[in-house]
């Protein structure tokens, strides 16, 4: 049965947030991201606004390079409590038009509308009324993407943007992707790439003209995988079952860190608000991927799946620490530590009852979340964790 899929992304999130909170800033470059420390600032822009990239800035850039492209920009800390706040609003309104929602992040999801949409007046009165809402609710606009399947409402909602819609028909799914280029395509990496144009494919018509015989001798199963793409072909459910597919923090140093003892004291810190995260969310993970990012600015990420999933502080920092060390980084200093879960799970369930151990480590972990309560996050941390870190980075469109 032919289906009809809804992607809807936030512009600028953040950004739009804070220029909505803040009148004044309307109109003008707004760079939400770590503190730029006038141009010597070590993390990332996260999210910034429309007027921002004009000048070149844009998402994961490093904030001293969007200090260098526009000074004169308004940078802000993420407020992170805010956009969950207006993310849980839009996220609401969507759920009233269907209730077949898949939450992607903080500010994009998929709504499958095939059995509401005759309640609203067909596919486009429909987007165009979800933009409407979203608009009058929270002042803030959302492009929206329309297609038979996820993976083209995705391309499609990122077309026109800002306040786009883009509805692709369920006929013009080959002719829709075939002009654009391969790396939108999901798993088509800064790695595929190359190898794709070396074999003289560089739109995604170009890849739906090889055979699947090709594609797979060259690429294995993901062969299989871009030749369905090609063609549009995606059956994937809209499914709120893995709406969260991993939670992360990760820290950049102040200056480029070569001292072990600095390392592990900062993969325990990121180890505690993870697992508290966890925790607070009532999820737990069984894979661990530790991130690494060297001074030269290479990134490598490693990864281990345990028997059953955790949300144990200790157990993260363990396994953690035993990726950290088995990894050779040649002397080399590192710019950024991250660690992620993925794999998630919801709920408290009986998993309680097989954990091994005296259940002490769970002790310490209950008592550092009631502080943390209390308190907030910055009022407690380890024995050994003395220092002071930059706060995670959040990285949105
Ligand atoms: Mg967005």
């Amino acid at each position: 049965m032919s289906r009809t899929i809804l992607h809807i992304d936030m512009d600028a999130f953040f950004a739009a947030v804070e220029q909505n909170d803040h009148p004044e800033w309307r109109g003008k470059p707004v760079v939400v991201g770590s503190d730029p420390q006038g141009g010597r600032g070590r993390g990332v822009v996260s999210t910034c606004s429309y007027e921002a990239r004009r000048f070149g800035i844009h998402s994961a850039m490093p904030i001293s390079r969007a200090w260098k492209l526009n000074p004169e920009a308004i940078y802000v800390r993420p407020r992170g409590r805010r956009y969950a706040g207006v993310s849980r609003q839009v996220m609401d309104l969507l759920s009233s038009f269907s209730p077949d929602i898949e939450q992607l992040s903080i500010d994009e999801a998929f709504l499958d509308i095939t059995s509401t949409q005759k309640l609203f007046g067909g596919t486009e009165a429909m987007a165009v009324r979800i933009k409407a809402e979203i608009r009058a609710q929270t002042n803030l606009t959302a492009s929206i993407g329309v297609a038979p399947n996820k993976f083209v409402a995705k391309i499609a909602s990122d077309l026109r943007k800002p306040d786009g819609l883009v509805i692709v028909p369920e006929g013009g799914v080959e002719a829709f992707l075939a002009p654009l280029e391969i790396s939108r395509l999901w798993g088509c990496g800064p790695k595929t790439v190359p190898v794709m144009q070396a074999m003289g494919i560089f739109t995604i018509g170009d890849l739906a003209a090889r055979s699947q015989k090709e594609l797979v001798d060259r690429f294995g199963q993901t062969g299989l995988h871009f030749w369905r793409l090609a063609r549009g072909l995606d059956e994937r459910p809209v499914s709120d079952a893995h709406t969260a597919r991993s939670m992360s923090h990760e820290t950049t140093f102040m200056t480029d860190c070569g001292d072990e003892e600095e390392m592990r004291k900062t993969l325990l810190g990121l180890c505690d608000d993870l697992a508290y995260d966890m925790r607070r969310h009532q999820v737990r993970g069984r894979t661990i991927t530790l991130k690494i990012r060297l001074a030269d600015f290479s990134t490598f990420t490693r990864s281990h799946s345990l028997e059953r999933a955790t949300d144990s502080s200790a157990e993260l920092y363990q396994q953690a620490l035993q990726l950290f060390s088995s990894f050779r980084r040649e002397g080399q200093r590192v710019r950024l530590l991250g660690v992620a879960l993925s794999q998630l799970q919801q709920g408290e369930g009986q998993m309680e009852l097989f954990r091994e151990g005296d259940g002490r480590s769970e002790k310490v972990d209950s008592i550092m979340d009631d502080v943390r309560k209390k308190f907030g996050a910055g009022a407690i941390s380890r024995a050994s964790l003395l220092h002071k870190r930059s706060d995670s980075q959040w990285i949105r469109e």
